[in-house]
């Protein structure tokens, strides 16, 4: 069973290995078990011993619920099915006629389930330059319920300013929401930032094998997480046992890949940086980045993620994308591997012709924790 086994002062690491993971009472098995059940038997009529039906509740999901609202310093987490899946649960906070703001290069999924799906149920919004107060608060309107704000951004890796939206957010009584996939909570926490509620694709750096889908929902609010229990109960877009016990085997080693893919990066955006194939790199942590002073007080450090644009233009930037070996030409982020891919033309494509097109010689690297010489003499063969 999933007991709390957390210690607000333990650090990261410890966290990651024990928060909500005891050992079995029953077993003393030290991994928490896939409890591949639906149901539970009952001592009563009525007398579960806390859970009765697994799409309510389940011992595995618990305990990646317990581990990963730990990481983010959150008294309450919520599982789901996918990163998609989390977002529509957090929208259905919302009712007909309120109002969102998201950013104007939000991932384009949200994007789509705001603008395709929500609107058809009475929902709108605007979109906007999160990183401009001045256009976040021209962006309000009388039933503005919430701020979607992803950061880093995709795949222009801008950084926008928790704290400033917290309190933007606030003073209009609006939800401020954060898309924390990029950054995970071991390099930035927004909750203790002022956020209202994260939302991470745990597929992405959680998970960090590229071997399962999976969502997730993180708040210090008792009443939103009671409305978010409700409504993951009774839509009931949550992950299978076995998908929460390969996330919760991916979190444990979550500080430990972050920091090799953070060593990487840097390294890599050293070499592009001085190679003369290449015109411009956006990477947070780079001081040339406009938001680099944003970045620098809210995170711990910039990520695995690197975009940058080449002087030859498109043909250029596909040639290099398919000339690597260790990089897999793929979309998708944040595991083990690493991948390269052209936005404009890969995650990007619906973007086209819109005012958020990506520059089409734009070519964005999850860097992964292979041994990072390798991966420079990779890109250095796929440039030449
Ligand atoms: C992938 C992703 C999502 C969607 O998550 P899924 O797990 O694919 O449903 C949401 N936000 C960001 C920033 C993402 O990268």
């Amino acid at each position: 069973m999933a007991t709390e086994n957390n210690n607000p002062e333990w650090g990261f690491g410890t966290k990651a290995v024990h928060a909500g993971q005891r050992p079995d009472p029953v077993t003393g098995a030290v991994t928490v078990p896939v409890y591949q059940t639906s149901t539970y038997q009952q001592d009563a009529v009525g007398q579960d011993r806390g859970y009765e039906y697994s799409r309510t509740a389940n011992p595995t999901r618990s305990a990646l619920e317990l581990s990963i609202a730990a990481l983010e310093g959150a008294n309450f987490g919520r599982a789901f099915a996918s990163g998609m899946a989390a977002e529509d649960t957090i929208l259905r906070l919302l009712d007909p006629g309120d109002h969102v703001i998201m950013g104007n290069d939000a991932y384009g999924g949200t994007f789509r389930l705001i603008s395709k799906v929500l609107t058809r149920f009475g929902i709108s919004y605007s979109s906007t330059n999160l990183s401009n107060p001045d256009e976040v608060k021209a962006a309000f309107k009388d039933k503005t319920k919430m701020i979607w704000a992803e950061t880093p951004t995709n795949p222009l890796l801008s950084v926008v300013d928790i704290e400033l939206l917290a309190t933007l957010s606030h003073d209009k009584e609006a939800l401020l929401v954060v898309d924390n996939t990029f950054a995970t909570p071991y390099l930035q926490k927004p909750l203790l930032l002022g956020a209202d509620l994260v939302i991470h694709s745990a597929t992405k750096y959680l998970g960090g094998h590229s071997d399962v889908v999976g969502g997730f929902v993180a708040t210090n609010n008792p009443e939103i997480d009671e409305e978010l229990a409700f409504l993951q109960n009774a839509v009931g877009a949550v992950p299978a046992p076995w998908d929460c016990y390969l996330l919760l085997r991916g979190i444990k080693t979550l500080g430990v890949r972050m920091d090799r893919h953070c060593d990487n990066a840097e390294k890599i955006v050293e070499f592009l940086s001085n190679h003369n194939k290449v015109k411009e790199v956006l990477y947070p942590g780079l001081d040339t980045h406009p938001t680099f002073p944003i970045a620098e007080k809210q995170m711990e450090r910039y990520g695995g993620m690197i975009s940058f644009t080449v002087n030859g233009g498109e043909k250029e930037a596909r040639g290099i994308a398919q000339g690597t070996k260790i990089f897999t030409l793929a979309e998708s982020l944040g595991a083990v591997e690493s991948l390269i891919e052209i936005p404009a033309a890969m995650t990007h494509l619906s973007t086209e012709g819109s005012p958020l097109e990506v520059d089409k010689s734009l070519i964005r690297l999850s860097v992964g924790i292979e041994t990072v010489n390798d991966l420079i003499s990779d890109l250095d063969q796929a440039m030449s």
